[in-house]
């Protein structure tokens, strides 16, 4: 649990996540939510996020914040595999929960799946590895799991340049095995499976049946009838 001086840090380190959306637009949780918390273990949570280009987003609680990556590729399994993770703004912890859409011309627009998530540890002290540029945690997850490394790398760009990598260890994959992106579904429930299940694809678009289910289950108020959805632009 953070302490006094954490949660005010923490607080500041969300100014540029609230800056850059608009919570009337957006089902995003504002930077001031709380999260209900089970456990004092530190949560991770990787989101699949169709915006402009896919990516996923790779995110640690610490400090009572969720330190957030974009990973463009994904994770690996392969330790061989050095992805790169660009270092974005701090998301509140109650973003590990969030999946839905983010409306179009807003923020991050597109869908956003909970694509693995668990617990983690750090390995050694993660608050002097911050400041190296070197973390090395464990986690604890339905897809990732075993050791991996972050490097802040030198290379020049507006945003941190970071490095993700599987450590050599029995959570190590190689070959097909370390393709993790393609290989499961997303892991925020039924609605998220049947919604990668009717996933359709065609002309570049995908198009996605998911408004027909939610209104077969009542969940959604405001479709009646039929629809489809393009839910990401097309990928080069
Ligand atoms: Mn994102």
């Amino acid at each position: 649990m953070p302490d006094a001086g954490q949660r005010a840090r923490g607080k500041t380190r969300l100014k540029r996540y609230a800056q850059k959306r608009d919570f009337k637009k957006t089902a995003e949780p504002s930077s001031r939510a709380r999260a209900a918390r089970k456990g004092k273990q530190l949560i991770f949570v990787v989101q699949k996020h169709a915006a402009r280009r896919l990516h996923w987003d790779f995110r640690l609680e610490w400090e009572g914040t969720l330190r957030s990556w974009a990973v463009p590729k994904g994770p690996s399994l392969d330790p061989a595999d050095k992805r790169l993770a660009v270092e974005v703004e701090d998301h509140p912890i109650a973003y590990a929960r969030f999946e839905g859409d983010i409306p179009k011309g807003q923020y991050g627009g597109g869908h956003v799946d909970i694509w693995d998530n668990g617990t983690w540890e750090p390995v050694g002290d993660f608050t002097k590895q911050l400041s190296k540029g070197h973390l090395e945690f464990l986690l604890h997850g339905k897809k990732l799991s075993g050791k991996w490394h972050l490097v802040r790398t030198r290379m020049q760009g507006k945003q941190t340049q970071w490095l993700l990598m599987k450590s050599h260890d029995e959570a190590a994959r190689t070959g097909a095995d370390a393709d993790v992106i393609d290989a499961g579904h997303a892991v925020g429930g039924n609605r998220a499976r049947a919604r990668e299940g009717l996933a359709i694809q065609g002309q570049g678009i995908r198009m996605i049946l998911v408004h027909v289910l939610q209104d077969v289950r009542g969940m959604r108020r405001d479709g009646i009838g039929l629809r489809s959805r393009p839910v990401r632009a097309a990928d080069p």
